[in-house]
């Protein structure tokens, strides 16, 4: 039995007053609404995540960076490594997120890199993966993730990957307002187990949680998180106001 695990990407969003009021309310009422039967998870940007972190100590939200770098310190000016990010409270950092690959331009490659300083480092890494629309158009889905997926994770011992949660997240759904239909959603996340199941053992497959992402509102969430291989979700644009991320809690009981 897989808990369902809701995490909220804010992106480059909030201010120093804004992203403690919210992470406050979430905190609030969170456990009145989901106890802890959902995992809770907040990614506020850098500059925020050490108040933000402060605000939630006494609650069971975890906090997330949206990003990493895969070096541990250094001449690497502007960047973010896993010992500070555990240091200020993180327990979680989102890797490859499609607006740093298709946006920022980062490969796979450098994703790999990431992921295997945030397990070193001893957070909970989340592996964004998911296809454009001119891929989902050219039936190219399934290789895609199968592509992010094994690169991602090449390395990595089972033992290693039990820390990973990996996002599902077409990118023609991410800011859009097009959600993947329930079954769309379904397809992918049960290719993903599958090939989760090829490269390592069936019970670890079947414990690594795979959110949905992209387009989650309070009035379709119940439905995707109704689908057997969606664990959970990962929530952009409704993750900013209280009300709309904590109606989508609720769904994921
Ligand atoms: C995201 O940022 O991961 C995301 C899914 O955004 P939105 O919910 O706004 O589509």
């Amino acid at each position: 039995m897989r808990k369902p695990f809701v995490a909220g990407n804010w992106k480059m969003n909030t201010d120093s007053h804004s992203s403690v009021e919210l992470a406050k309310r979430i905190a609030t009422d969170s456990c009145e609404v989901a106890g802890h039967r959902v995992t809770v998870a907040v990614c506020p940007p850098f500059v925020y995540l050490q108040t933000v972190a402060k605000t939630l100590s006494a609650s069971s939200i975890g906090v997330g960076a949206q990003d990493i770098y895969y070096e541990s310190k250094g001449a690497f000016t502007g960047e973010v490594s896993a010992a500070m990010l555990k240091d200020i409270g993180c327990t979680y950092v989102l890797c490859g997120h499609s607006e740093r690959r298709h946006v920022i331009g980062e490969t796979d490659e450098l994703i790999n890199k990431k992921v295997a300083a945030a397990i070193s480092g001893g957070l909970l890494p989340i592996l964004c993966v998911g296809e454009l629309l001119s891929e989902r158009k050219t039936l190219q889905t399934e290789e895609v993730v199968k592509r992010q997926r094994k690169k991602g994770l090449a390395g990595w011992s089972e033992e290693k990957v039990s820390a990973v949660t990996i996002a599902y997240e077409p990118v023609w759904a991410i800011g859009t307002g097009l959600t993947a239909t329930p079954q769309q959603a379904q397809e992918v996340q049960a290719l993903i187990r599958k090939l989760l199941e090829q490269m390592y053992d069936g019970k670890l497959s079947q414990e690594i949680r795979i959110l949905y992402g992209g387009s989650v509102k309070p009035d379709n969430a119940a439905e995707l998180m109704a689908q057997e291989d969606v664990d959970g979700l990962l929530v952009g644009g409704a993750s900013l106001n209280a009300d709309d991320f904590l109606a989508i809690i609720r769904a994921a009981v």
